[in-house]
């Protein structure tokens, strides 16, 4: 057993520093409390002190004190054991708590008012902090490295939970829906447009557009049958998100996708798959950030498919970007499960976690039915090998990086849209890195694939097990 000790931490918000630790103690996989100093005894196990001052009398047998840091100190990546971790530097040595701490609130993102913003107020990842470690998985290197301190006090304490099966990685497969007709007027004239104005892949969408429309051949774009039937064959499920149209709260923004999930060809397939184990989830419109939008989504959608909608993922990871605690907090209040919109735009983890976080604790006690939040590490754009703009060696370097982190109690998310499926015109060359990368993993020993739903679940269950003040 850990027993985590917090001491006065001036400077630090108590219920964000709690939250930061329990995040710690999950990784570890090892039983663990959480208290504060004031008034408790020593309990079976070993103490680990974080706080500023000197440590209490009675916690000074088996007790561990892990450096502490003034919230002015910045934190930056720094190298353990080959190792990137992430912490600040104070008088004890590195702070990885404080770290943690920054990470997982965003700080290091938001700590820095001068970061330039899209007009979505994302930083774009050339921009970013973390852009030299997108796919180092900085949280759990921390967990590892400080787990290793511990041990090599207390000795080696048994793991406790296996949160995917076996000593498996988890792999989360996803489908966003944007786009997925190209045989209407307007996605054959936006097409027409931008194939006009010089670009090729457009002008051979429209031109398979009209052809197959004028054929009536099967639109190239609808390839829920395609996806569906593949990962069949493979005896998997997937999760599907779908943007619910505009509702009394929110209007649809001119980026948002244009189709209308009412239309009944579009009931019935969300239905049909709904039935047969596939998840259907939100894709949450770019202005449907606010707690009535997220409410009456979510009703529609499920109303519509007569099947429970409890998450989502935000159409170009909008409203999420900006403000993400907030977000959670409301979608936490209108009963989502879980949001997998965490992504730097890029290749790689935004938040440093390649596992999933519960930031619903830092607002209201409750592991088993936290507030899930996903890093979506990889996204069918990120590894095209031309609109990536990464030279293919790297590509493949950061690929292969992600894929491997996941191995052996991991997680991968991975994103292929449901249009990328043909594979031709503006998304030629989608497919092939699926087909590199993710297809032979459907088969692979060291991952057990998951639907968002089913590993939002599992995730809880593992931190229950591990996390002793909840019971
Ligand atoms: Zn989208």
């Amino acid at each position: 057993m850990i027993n985590f000790i917090l001491g006065p931490a001036p400077g630090r918000n108590p219920p964000e520093l709690h939250r930061a630790i329990f995040e710690l103690g999950v990784r570890m996989n090892r039983p663990f409390t959480i208290k504060d100093d004031q008034g408790v005894g020593q309990g079976p196990g070993i103490t680990v002190f974080y706080g500023e001052g000197p440590l209490v009398s009675h916690f000074k047998k088996n007790t561990i004190r892990l450096p502490f840091s003034s919230p002015a100190s910045p934190c930056v990546p720094v190298e353990r054991d080959g190792k990137i971790c992430f912490g600040s530097e104070g008088p004890e040595g590195t702070d990885l708590i404080a770290g943690s701490l920054n990470l997982t609130t965003f700080r290091h993102e938001t700590g820095e008012s001068d970061l330039p913003r899209d007009s979505f107020g994302r930083v774009p990842p050339a921009f970013h902090p973390l852009r030299n470690y997108f796919t180092e998985p900085l949280l759990e290197n921390n967990a590892a490295w400080l787990l290793r301190q511990i041990e090599s006090r207390s000795g080696e304490i048994k793991s406790v939970s296996s949160p995917w099966g076996g000593n498996r990685g988890a792999l989360v497969l996803t489908h966003d829906v944007d786009g997925p007709i190209l045989h209407s007027l307007f996605a054959l004239s936006r097409s027409l447009m931008y194939g006009i104005m010089g670009n090729e892949r457009e002008m051979e969408s429209f031109r398979l557009g009209l052809l197959t429309r004028l054929s009536g051949r099967p639109d190239p774009y609808w390839n829920f049958d395609g996806w569906s039937h593949l990962e069949a064959m493979a005896g998997i499920r997937s999760t599907f998100y779908v943007y619910p149209g505009s509702t009394h709260a929110s209007a649809r923004h001119l980026n948002d996708p244009h189709y209308f999930i009412d239309s009944p060809v579009f009931i019935e397939t969300l239905k049909r798959l709904a039935s047969a184990g596939w998840e259907i989830g939100i894709h949450h419109g770019i202005k449907s950030h606010h707690a009535d939008a997220y409410r009456e989504s979510r009703e529609r959608l499920s109303g519509l498919i007569a099947h429970p909608v409890t998450g989502s993922r935000s159409h170009y990871w909008g409203g999420v970007w900006t403000e993400p605690i907030h977000a959670w907090m409301l979608m936490d209040q209108i009963g989502f499960g879980y949001d997998a919109s965490v992504s730097p735009q890029t290749l790689g983890y935004r938040g440093g976690s390649m596992l999933p976080a519960i930031p619903s604790l830092a607002w209201r006690r409750g592991v088993h039915d936290g507030l899930v939040v996903f890093p979506t590490a990889v996204m069918d754009a990120y590894v095209h090998r031309l609109d990536s703009g990464l030279p293919p060696e790297e590509l493949k370097m950061k690929m292969n990086g992600l894929i491997n982190n996941a191995r052996k109690g991991g997680l991968l998310v991975a994103d292929w849209h449901v249009r990328s499926f043909c594979n031709a015109g503006a998304h030629r060359w989608l497919l092939d890195p699926y087909l590199e990368y993710i297809f032979p993993l459907l088969n692979d020993p060291d991952f057990t694939i998951m639907t968002a739903l089913q590993a939002a679940e599992a995730w809880r269950k593992h931190c229950c097990r591990c996390w002793q003040g909840e019971q």
